[in-house]
């Protein structure tokens, strides 16, 4: 069976209602990005921190896949399909993909604040302050935030050089370590990407095709499946 290496960022969720993170100005749901998403902010005002991932928790509990999740976990049926997805939220699982590799951590997740060793499901919506792991340390949302380390990032690399075909889902490419991931496929792979806002400068390396995931995903799964009719 062929290995389809599929890398996907927040451009894929957005048809299922769930913003980007750059769709205005580097906020996310109004909140910067550094008031909420850094071990600072952890460490300086922890209210509103679980404030904000209580908040995405719910609204991703209330969405759906969308065609591009679907269409992604179909291609199941006759290659052998690799999720690395910058996303945090659970739509290719809920879609039926087997095996996703989560970079940025889970929304649906809590971890004790002490050893990260210790990932719990959370039960309902939220992580309320004094909830504690069981050291006794208050849990916090299994997120990577910015500015720590990726523990996924060597394993999501030698996932992306093992792909024959790779493909590139809604992302800016802007926020590393993860956006370095593509330089890791081997030039023998056939490689796509989808995106509207792609630009010219990664057409030396993909075929790009300028549409939203929802559009642009089911059209390029149905010839990759055609092909091994
Ligand atoms: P980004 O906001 O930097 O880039 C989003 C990309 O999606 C853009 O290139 C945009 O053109 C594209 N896009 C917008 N609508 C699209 C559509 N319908 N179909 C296809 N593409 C579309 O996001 P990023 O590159 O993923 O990096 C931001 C970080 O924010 C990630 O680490 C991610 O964990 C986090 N994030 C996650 C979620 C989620 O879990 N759903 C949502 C927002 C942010």
């Amino acid at each position: 069976m062929k290995k389809i290496v599929v890398f996907t960022g927040s451009g894929v969720s957005a048809e299922s209602g769930l913003k980007t993170f750059r769709d205005s100005d580097g906020l996310w749901e109004n909140y910067r990005i550094e008031d909420v998403a850094t071990p600072q902010a952890w460490n300086r005002n922890r209210s509103m921190v679980l404030e904000f991932y209580n908040l995405r928790r719910k609204q991703v509990l209330q969405t759906k896949p969308n065609a591009a999740h679907f269409a992604l976990a179909h291609l199941e049926e006759k290659y052998d399909v690799q999720i690395i997805t910058q996303n945090i939220d659970d739509l290719h699982e809920r879609a039926g993909s087997a095996k996703v590799l989560h970079l940025h951590g889970e929304i649906l997740k809590s971890r004790s604040s002490t050893d990260h060793r210790l990932v719990y499901d959370i039960k309902g919506s939220e992580i309320k302050e004094g909830e504690k792991c069981e050291k006794g340390s208050q849990l916090r949302p299994h997120i990577v935030w910015f500015g720590e380390m990726v523990p996924e990032l060597e394993n999501a690399a030698r996932l992306v050089s093992l792909a024959d075909i790779f493909i590139v889902i809604g992302t800016s490419l802007l926020v590393y370590p993860a956006a370095g991931l593509v330089d890791y496929a081997s030039p023998e792979s056939e490689k796509y990407f989808i995106d509207p806002n792609a630009t010219e400068n990664l057409e030396d390396q993909f075929i790009i095709i300028k549409e939203k995931a929802g559009t642009g995903v089911p059209v390029l799964t149905e010839q990759l499946l055609n092909r091994l009719k």
